[in-house]
């Protein structure tokens, strides 16, 4: 609907500053006639047939393929990462909604029969009813994928807020899933920033919210929620090692490096921003410097572009000021991406290059802070316990990776280590659907994780049915406490 507010928010071209769209910031009225709609069609919608819900599925994973183009497109424009990495968001979640076809035996239950004559009992997962999702700018995809198609093939049905940094993709998606058969009320999205997310988190008839995004904003979300009797998984900020061995494939692991500490300009939750070398494994420093100082800086939609800009203007003062910290506090760069030269038709963007940070420590603030950019930290330790400690110390447990040629080094760090998702010569291990998305410590919010088992177990509930069906004489239970002998 054409929302009647007066407040808009400009949606920027990262690249160029031009105003691309407005952003209602949906009024009160609009999200209670939104949370209201969830709530009636909840009644319709859960009642539907299993099968019937993964046929939505199954036809909104055929639209996306069929409009993974415009999707990228538009993600490119929005938010700014380069067309290649656009199609793999929508890519990293068609794969979840390719998942959630199958779940008609996801969401199977338990039996156990003849626990007492003529008494059976089976537990089986009913969903909980309007749920809610609240994403961030770097996924535009992905994350509204993580969400939605997972809540609703359950039987719920969902009210979405988007990032108001980059919503389209999430509107897009919303209008292929109409286009899949999803009932109107099933699935809604309102705008807005603080006032909209306290909201979800303060409705009574919204039973689960599903947050990714900062730490700030999922630490909040977390608290008010539950306090408010909801169910919360909240992804957070992260800062993730890569732990270099010097035994590790030299080429392959400073490509990787390169790629997972740069791609998306550093904006990727699971990116590697630290590199812990590992005895000589330092040597190759300058090597991965040389590489990230060759890669082309510029507009996603340029072919020859790797790094795009970043979300904002002050996204990108912020990572400026973390790299002068950085120097400030005696780091060394051995490449500075600020004032990195584009083409001039972008030159207003909010780019910043790679950079690559030296004689690093742990307490220096571009350690200590989720740079969210094109920042590399290297430290330098003489074994791989060190490295694990120094991993297992930092408060973020998202994401790591491990690279060597050992395997049982590779077991030893994978077991050691406290980190969600553990990558071995992987250098962003986003796990696939049948497997959950995990995460550690500062990381993470809440026990269920997204997509996977957990993720269906998010989305439902267990109803637990004690049957006694006697042909013949009932038994009387009488006043006692039945019992099943
Ligand atoms: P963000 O926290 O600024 O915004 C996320 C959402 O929360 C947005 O919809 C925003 O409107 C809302 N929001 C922001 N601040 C709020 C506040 N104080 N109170 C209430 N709502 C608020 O995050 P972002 O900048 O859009 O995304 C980047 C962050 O997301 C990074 O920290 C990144 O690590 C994290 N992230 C984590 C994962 C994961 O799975 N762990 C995945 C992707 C991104």
């Amino acid at each position: 609907m054409e929302s009647s507010t007066s407040e808009w928010i400009d949606l920027i071209d990262p690249s160029t500053q031009d105003v691309i769209g407005k952003v209602p910031i949906s009024t009160a009225e609009e999200r209670e006639e939104a949370v209201k709609s969830c709530d009636s069609a909840f009644k319709m919608w859960s009642q539907v047939p299993i099968q019937k819900r993964a046929n939505v599925m199954h036809n909104l994973e055929r639209l996306i393929r069929d409009n993974t183009e415009e999707l990228a497109r538009n993600i490119t424009l929005e938010q700014g990462k380069t067309l290649p990495d656009a199609r793999g968001d929508v890519f990293r979640g068609l794969e979840v909604v390719q998942h959630c076809c199958s779940i008609n035996s996801l969401m199977m239950g338990e039996t156990a029969g003849n626990l007492a004559a003529d008494l059976d009992t089976y537990s089986y997962r009913q969903p909980l009813g309007v749920t809610a999702g609240i994403t961030p700018f770097n996924f535009p995809a992905m994350i509204p994928l993580w969400m939605f198609p997972v809540a609703t093939v359950c039987g719920n049905t969902m009210l979405m807020k988007p990032s108001e940094q980059d919503p389209g993709a999430a509107m897009m998606l919303a209008k292929l899933a109409k286009e899949a058969g999803l009932p109107d009320g099933v699935l809604n999205i309102i705008h807005g920033t603080h006032d909209a997310v306290n909201f979800i988190c303060d409705a009574p008839e919204i039973k689960a919210v599903s947050f990714v995004g900062g730490n700030a904003a999922g630490e909040h979300i977390f608290a008010r929620a539950t306090a408010n009797g909801k169910r919360v998984q909240s992804n957070m900020g992260a800062k993730n090692h890569a732990c270099i061995l010097p035994d590790a494939d030299r080429a392959a692991t400073i490509d990787a490096l390169v790629g997972a500490a740069f791609g998306a300009a550093g904006q990727r939750c699971m990116a590697l921003s630290v590199a812990v070398f590992v005895g000589d494994a330092k040597e190759w420093i300058p090597e991965i410097a040389a590489k990230a100082a060759e890669l082309k800086v510029g507009s996603g939609f340029d072919d020859d572009v790797d790094v795009g800009p970043l979300i904002s203007v002050a996204a990108k003062e912020r990572v400026e000021s973390l790299i002068q910290s950085g120097v400030d506090e005696g780091a060394k760069l051995l490449v500075d991406g600020r004032d990195v030269s584009v083409d001039p038709k972008v030159k207003k963007g909010n780019f910043v290059g790679p950079t690559v940070m030296t004689d690093m420590n742990t307490d220096m603030t571009a350690y200590k802070e989720e740079i969210f950019g094109p920042v590399l930290n290297c430290l330098v330790v003489d074994t791989m316990d060190e490295a694990i400690e120094i991993i297992n110390n930092c408060p973020y447990g998202n994401g790591t990776a491990i690279f060597t040629q050992s395997g049982a080094a590779a077991r030893h760090f994978q077991h050691h280590i406290d980190v969600g998702q553990v990558g071995i010569n992987v250098p962003i291990p986003v796990p696939l659907p049948m497997f959950s998305f995990t995460g550690s410590r500062a990381s993470i919010r809440g026990d269920l994780n997204f997509y996977g088992k957990a993720g269906i177990h998010f989305f439902t509930q267990w109803k637990t049915v004690t049957a006694k069906w006697a042909l013949e004489d009932n038994e009387h239970f009488g006043t006692v406490m039945p019992t099943m002998n």
